[in-house]
């Protein structure tokens, strides 16, 4: 036998681009010797709700215990609030658990994956490592191209991945749209609707997808307990959607993929209205500070109806990331998500993005010159980076 360790993995895995986290801000203080601030990963500066730290706390005493691992409480309080019932609620190791298998119950080689150009990049990997055909759509001003992607769709298509509010570009499209748009879906074709940010959007249009899926049950509804809920750390995500998947999904999962101390805390989290109420006007508060503070600086963020800013800024946006760094603000430049000229400023507390601000504009100054005379490419989409196994629709 000839073959090596490495062609042991197939080529639509040895190919897929390595995830880039957020830089830890511990690393970061401690290499620069600042106090930094990180803006970089979208999470909730107001952290959990007290209730829900209290319910962990509880918990972690019974440490030693296996988790419920069908997590029935929180199940039966999900399908309480959304409407549905216990075997229409999946709970996954936070949403990208449930990203991953969306993709593994209803791909295989010979069929495609569709999504969008700039779009959340756990969906392409989840569709490449399928060994399945990765179909991308090209962006209109920052946002899904829905027409186009129902253009896209062909009898090879089994799923389709949309972000609502969409991660990096914060943009968004409104319950009319997307009922538009599932007209256009054949029945056996599974939309998967990621609406990690829903809550933060307050201008979109919003409707309850529950009720789309209720018309139409090929749709997934994905949510998550990281953002708004302030518990990324936790790891803990549900799904609304159709038994016969949840139940293939069950199949795949680790039999006890999320901890007792994460169910119990969305669980309180969930009960705690006003901790969330607070989170939401905060963030759109400060998200308007913000992207005000920006557009002063001469930065033409897009509408955001998410907990953070999408904006260009000219080729030179890592160089740009890393001088704000060095200033003790840690954000993220988006090469790696398709936009080389773009960067993506999670909407922190009102100091820190004063401090964010404040830093820009030394930056700016001490390069002589406003955001305004930044080259600009006017990169109106994500330039295509063709990868084996993908497709890209125009
Ligand atoms: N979906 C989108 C669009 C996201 O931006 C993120 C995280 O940033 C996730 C899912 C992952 O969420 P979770 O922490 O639940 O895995």
């Amino acid at each position: 036998m000839t073959r090596t360790i490495e062609e042991l993995i197939p080529d639509y895995i040895a190919g897929l681009p390595v995830y880039v986290p957020g830089k830890p801000i511990e690393e970061v203080e401690r290499e620069l010797k600042i106090h930094a601030v990180k803006l970089a990963s979208n999470e909730n500066p107001l952290g959990p709700s007290p209730k829900a730290m209290r319910a962990a706390e509880a918990v972690l005493r019974e440490s030693h215990r296996y988790p419920d691992g069908g997590t029935v409480l929180l199940r039966k309080e999900l399908a309480r609030r959304r409407g549905v019932t216990l075997d229409e609620i999946f709970i996954g190791l936070g949403s990208s658990e449930i990203i991953d298998l969306a993709a593994r119950v209803t791909l295989k080689p010979g069929r495609q994956g569709l999504t969008s150009e700039g779009s959340y990049a756990p969906f392409s990997v989840a569709i490449r490592a399928s060994g399945a055909e990765l179909v991308r759509v090209a962006q209109r001003e920052f946002a899904f191209d829905l027409r186009a992607m129902a253009k896209a769709i062909t009898p090879k298509t089994a799923v389709i991945y949309l972000a609502n509010p969409n991660n990096p570009t914060g943009t968004a499209f409104s319950a009319a749209e997307f009922r538009e748009f599932l007209g256009a879906v054949p029945d056996g074709v599974l939309v998967v609707l990621d609406e990690a940010y829903i809550h933060y959007g307050t201008s979109m249009g919003r409707g309850d997808a529950v009720e789309a899926y209720k018309q139409r049950k090929n749709v997934l509804i994905l949510r998550t307990f990281s953002k708004v809920y302030g518990l990324a750390g936790l790891r803990i995500g549900y799904a609304v959607g159709r038994p016969e998947i949840l139940s293939a999904m069950n199949k795949l999962r680790t039999p006890f993929n999320t901890s007792g101390v994460a169910q119990v805390a969305a669980l309180a989290a969930l009960g705690d209205r006003a901790h969330v109420t607070r989170c939401i006007e905060t963030n759109a508060r400060e998200r308007e500070r913000l992207c005000e503070g920006l557009r002063g600086l001469g930065y033409r963020p897009a509408k955001s109806e998410s907990n953070f800013a999408f904006m260009e800024v000219g080729p030179e946006a890592k160089e740009l990331s890393e001088e704000l760094l060095h200033l003790g603000v840690i954000v993220r430049p988006l090469g790696w998500m398709g936009f080389p000229e773009a960067m993506r400023i999670s909407v922190g507390t009102a100091e820190e993005n004063d401090k964010c601000l404040a830093a820009l504009e030394q930056v700016l100054k001490r390069k002589g010159r406003d955001a305004a005379l930044v080259p600009r490419a006017g990169l109106k989409r994500a330039p295509t980076q063709l990868k084996k196994g993908e497709l890209t629709a125009r």
